[in-house]
Parts: structure tokens; sequence; C-alpha cells
């Protein structure tokens, strides 16, 4: 114990609670935040309104170039930009979650928004949580504290469930999506090095609280 700790990278599926476990984590650590999702889900909202298709890699690399995407780390509310055009919200619509798997597969993809990720991490005084698929082991993989969030599948989309309301639909995608992304990084089991912290048994707060733990001791 005792090291400076200034880079948590944690990764997990879909209604892991790595967003908001994430989010609080950051604001009782005093770090920034930064939600690698939202960088896929944004270029998704980009190929979307240019009228493209998100599951053609050709259609992607086409507007790779022109994505302009701005996102500030300082704060626990995240607003993120493509273009100047706010998409925080427009980001979180089942249309988005439905396309975004297409975007994430293309390798090119994945490099160039790895390339913005480092460069914010690197910035991030005095520390950073960063949470995605993917950071513990490609973004990140010598942050300080590495972590993988898990649940159970029954009680992942339980909550996600809570979180959306009572959609039939919901269970079904978010497996689905899980299935899909899980076959370009694999984020169920923990690489060498990483902490497994199975929040199945764990309510929100005693989530938070382990990730917590594992950075001040
Ligand atoms: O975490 P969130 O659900 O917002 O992520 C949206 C999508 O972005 C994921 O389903 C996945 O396809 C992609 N993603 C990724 N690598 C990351 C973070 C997200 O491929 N590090």
């Amino acid at each position: 114990g005792g090291g400076l700790v200034t880079t948590v990278a944690i990764d997990g599926p879909a209604g892991s609670g790595k967003s908001s476990v994430a989010r609080r984590a950051a604001e009782r650590l005093g770090f920034h935040l930064l939600d690698t999702g939202a960088a896929y889900r944004s270029l998704a909202w980009l190929v979307l309104e240019r009228g493209l298709d998100p599951s053609v890699e050709a259609d992607v690399l086409g507007v790779l170039d022109d994505f302009d995407y701005a996102v500030d780390v300082s704060g626990p509310v995240q607003r993120f930009s493509v273009g100047g055009v706010d998409v925080s919200d427009a980001i979180r619509t089942e249309r988005i979650s439905g396309a975004v798997s297409g975007v994430a597969r293309v390798p090119a993809v994945r490099e160039a928004v790895n390339v913005r990720f480092r460069a914010l991490i690197a910035e991030a005084d005095p520390g950073i949580v960063v949470e995605g698929r993917d950071i513990t082991t490609v973004v990140a993989p010598d942050a300080d504290v590495r972590i993988l969030l898990t649940a159970d599948e029954d009680v992942r989309i339980r909550r996600r469930i809570g979180d959306v309301g009572d959609d039939a639909g919901v269970a079904e995608r978010l497996s689905a999506r899980d299935r899909s992304d899980n076959q370009v990084v694999d984020f169920m089991t923990p690489a060498p090095g990483v902490t497994l912290v199975d929040s199945t048994h764990l309510d929100f707060d005693e989530t938070v609280q382990a990730v917590v733990e594992l950075v001040r001791t």
C-alpha cells in the first residue's frame, strides 16, 4: 500500500452497474472519469446521423475521419459532443445500443479512440477512473488498479429492467450485445493481475466501497 494511484481501470459487461459504480468511485476519490463506451456510442450516432449503416465497415470507416469527438472528463456528469452537437442524451437510446457493437468491432475505430483515451488518461490530474470493456487489457494494461466488475446474468438483466422499465426485449438485447461484444474483447474473465469484483450479492454502495478499497490499500 501507500503507492500513488492515478489510473483505475474497470471493465465489465453491459448492466454490471459499471458506469454508475465508476462515477461514484471517481467522485469519492476526487478523480476524473472516462466512460469509453460513450465514444463508441457517439460514433454510432454519427453513422446513423449520416444515414449510413453501422453494421457496414465501409460506412463506419467513411465517417471516422470526420469524427470530431469532445468530452470533458473533469466532472462527475459527463457531456459528450460530436462536431459541436451535444449527444449526451441521444447516445443512450436503444437505437444506439443496437447499433454500437457494429461500430466497435472495426479495428481502425478501436485504434483511433484508444489514442484519444490514452491522451485523456495521461493528462488526468490527480487521477482518473476509466470504464469500458478493454481498459484493463488494451487501453491501460499498466493501470495501478485493474478491476473486472461482473454480476450473474439474471442479476444484470434485473438491474437493467429496473433502469428502463419492464420491457421484454431488453433482456434479450442485453445478452445479444454482450455476446457480440465479447467476440471482440473478452470482458467476462479477468486477465492476469485483474481483480474480480462480483456484485451479484452486493448493493450499489457496497460495490463502490469494494472499488474504493482496492484503490486505498
Ligand atoms: O458501456 P456501454 O454500454 O456504453 O458501451 C457501449 C458499447 O461500446 C459496447 O456495447 C461495446 O460494443 C463498445 N465498447 C467497447 N469497448 C469499450 C467500451 C465500449 O467495445 N472499452
